[in-house]
């Protein structure tokens, strides 16, 4: 039986897409870019999650992602480059404020307060995430909050899960479930740290990296009769490719 649920923040439990478009269009307004189009968007966020990607492969450091997305953002866009290092500082303040929860995500998760001990696992910057938990009010549901910054790994580094080990000393890892949109950081990491993982798939993208995922839902209301079921053994029988 699972006790503790690591749970993925953006884009499992709230909606970062959302976010990032209020976002980009009130630095694009604060800093006087002129309108920020749908296409331009596209290509930001395109270009944020090579980013974000290289970061989970630990080829680059967070501040470098976090200013040179900016840079190849602007540089395609004739934008000043110099201006990235600003922009990042404010677009974290922005995206800190803006909290559209998924759905399903506030009530499954004060339905299964007490009875799981829930933590917050987490890639984002501490001060984006530090201002949405408290925002979203989820930093009064989690037990436990572990922001990669504070922790000095980013998942998938099972550097990040040691962390979590330590602190949860009383739990086997099979007590484990990470729940998750990222095959590369979430789902991963969970295979990296030998504990059961739970893909949430909304948009039901296929496996194309292969990760050996335990479960795999398309909504969050599911989860709760996938957390009653018993598995008593649940890495190797369930893991489906
Ligand atoms: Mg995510």
């Amino acid at each position: 039986m699972y006790k503790v649920l690591l749970w993925d923040i953006d884009g499992t439990i709230l909606d970062f897409q959302a976010s990032e478009r209020e976002g980009m269009r009130a630095c694009f307004s604060h800093f006087s870019l002129g309108p920020l189009s749908d296409e331009m968007l596209k290509t930001y966020s395109s270009i944020n999650h090579r980013f974000w990607q290289a970061l989970e492969r630990g080829e680059m450091s967070k501040q470098e992602i976090l200013i040179g997305r900016f840079q190849a953002f602007f540089h395609l866009m004739g934008i000043n480059e110099q201006l990235a290092e600003a922009f990042n500082r404010e677009y974290q303040l922005r995206l800190g404020d803006t909290v559209y929860f998924l759905d399903h995500a506030y009530a499954l998760l004060s339905q299964l307060q007490g009875k799981y001990v829930q933590c917050a696992v987490t890639n984002g910057t501490r001060l984006a995430q530090e201002r949405k938990l408290k925002k979203s009010g989820l930093d009064h549901i989690f037990d436990h909050i572990f922001i990669s910054e504070d922790l000095g790994f980013e998942k998938p580094n099972p550097g990040f899960f040691d962390v979590v080990f330590r602190r949860l000393p009383a739990y086997r890892k099979q007590e484990y479930l990470i729940i998750g949109d990222s095959l590369t950081s979430d789902m991963q990491g969970g295979v990296n740290a030998g504990i059961p993982c739970c893909w949430f798939n909304p948009n039901r993208l296929p496996n194309l990296q292969h990760v050996p995922i335990d479960h795999e839902i398309q909504s969050l209301d599911e989860l709760p009769a996938l957390l009653s079921a018993s598995f008593p053994t649940a890495l190797s029988p369930h893991r489906i490719l």
